[in-house]
């Protein structure tokens, strides 16, 4: 790469500062300074087309959210301790986008506390702690959700209370059985728990499978799962950091996808459209033996910004029709891209709903062998190029596209554009 003097110290700075823990994204690293709608801007101004950052699903400071904070912090910033009407206006105005069952929230300030805070109310209503995750799943940070975060292994070890079942790839050999082998998946993994003395107390997935590969199809075929860990006295946990707040295009949440109701959905990134806010939204009796135990105070969670920043957030989606755009322009990427594959073998499949889109990366497609390679040699040219996206998926070779709710058609025609010339210049 051609990293500027200026980046590279700042690079030697963070090392020094910050430590070996964090990782920088692309073999050349971007020093973003501002960010404006779908783009991203450097230090020399140049911008960059924002096709990975799920957090700013509106666009980069969104007037709107930008407006309420400010608004808010400069009347009041305190917590969930007193009444007031913020929060309960957007925890009504939250809870009317979902099934009727799933009336009630609590709030945090990442996804990885509400994941957290859910695995506890999950494990007081069950009397349970075992869990279930897919074998790439990523729930987040803290040490008790890393345990079940299988994708940041082999650093982290799983909790001897968690089970992991192969993710549902429909491009490697699910075929029609998808649906029914995934169940078995899943009902083997309980097998398992109970064979060691473990009651299970929650199957959690990411509706999209987004650390998985992103993994939307077919239709439906987690109902048999979820049905399997309720029979074993578990709960289904919806875990939809990634695919909510209208990111699937069809429905607000990923969920609805399977056409079922979960017992507990977690929600986080785009809550907040940059602004740290999460929460757990649940059936109300789930809720009700670690409500009479617990207490339950979080010093930021539900704050009065937060739910002014959150209100905005869900209040942008639902009048500038983002779900519907979301639908429309993620078909016309989606389209664009499958056009790729067709003069690309190397494209072995490529899904997605809504502004979500995975493209995976094979040797050649009889074999289907991951070519990781290929994949990261086409993001770090794209970058290049101007447009920002990632990789995921359990062998790094499946592209995350993930652009703001906000992107418009001819966005989605200069991604294509840039794509097509990466998938021309990289071997
Ligand atoms: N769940 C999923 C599916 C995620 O993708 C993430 C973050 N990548 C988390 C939970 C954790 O969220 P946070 O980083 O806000 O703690």
């Amino acid at each position: 790469g051609n990293l500027s003097p200026e980046a590279e110290a700042m690079v030697e700075r963070r090392a020094r500062v910050l430590g070996p823990a964090y990782r920088l994204m692309y073999e050349t690293p971007l020093h973003i300074v501002r960010g404006e709608g779908v783009f991203l801007y450097d230090a020399d101004g140049r911008a960059y087309l924002d096709a990975y950052n799920n957090v700013a699903s509106l666009g980069h400071c969104h007037p709107s959210v930008v407006e309420a904070i400010r608004d808010q912090v400069g009347i009041l910033a305190t917590n969930t301790r007193y009444i007031h009407d913020l929060i309960l206006d957007y925890a009504e105005r939250l809870t009317a986008t979902f099934p009727d069952a799933l009336s009630q929230v609590m709030f945090a300030c990442t996804g990885s506390e509400a994941n957290d805070l859910a695995m506890r109310i999950a494990r007081a209503f069950t009397g349970g702690t075992g869990i279930v995750v897919t074998d790439n799943a990523y729930h987040g940070i803290t040490e008790s959700v890393a345990a079940f975060s299988p994708s940041l292994g082999p650093a982290v070890d799983l909790g001897p209370h968690v089970r992991t079942v192969p993710a549902p790839e429909l491009y490697r050999g699910g075929g029609a059985d998808l649906a029914a082998r995934f169940t078995a998946d899943v009902e083997a993994a309980i097998a398992d728990l109970r064979r060691h003395g473990i009651r299970p107390a929650a199957l959690i997935v990411d509706t999209l499978f987004s650390s998985d590969g992103v993994l939307p199809d077919p239709k439906g075929f987690l109902a048999g799962a979820v049905e399997a860990i309720r029979s074993a006295g578990g709960v289904f946990v919806a875990d939809e950091v990634q695919p909510g707040f209208g990111r699937t295009g069809e429905a607000m949440w990923g969920f609805a996808r399977h056409a079922l109701v979960p017992d507990l959905v977690t929600l986080g990134k785009p809550m907040g459209n940059g602004h740290p806010v999460s929460a757990v939204v649940m059936r109300p009796e789930v809720c009700d033996e670690f409500g009479r135990k617990a207490r339950y105070f979080n010093t930021f969670g539900g704050n009065a910004v937060s739910c002014a920043a959150a209100m905005a957030v869900l209040r942008t989606i639902e009048r500038d029709g983002l779900m519907e755009n979301a639908e429309r322009v993620g078909r016309h990427l989606l389209e664009g891209i499958r056009a790729l594959a067709d003069h690309h073998p190397c494209l072995g499949d490529v899904r997605g709903a809504g502004l979500f889109v995975g493209a995976e990366f094979v040797a050649d497609r009889e074999s289907r062998i991951p070519d990781r390679h290929r994949a990261s040699r086409v993001v770090n040219r794209m970058r290049e190029l101007g447009v920002l996206i990632s990789v995921t998926g359990r062998s790094h070779n499946v592209l995350k596209i993930r652009p703001p709710l906000i992107f418009t058609e001819a966005n989605a025609d200069r991604f294509n554009a840039v794509m097509a010339q990466a998938l021309d210049e990289t071997r």
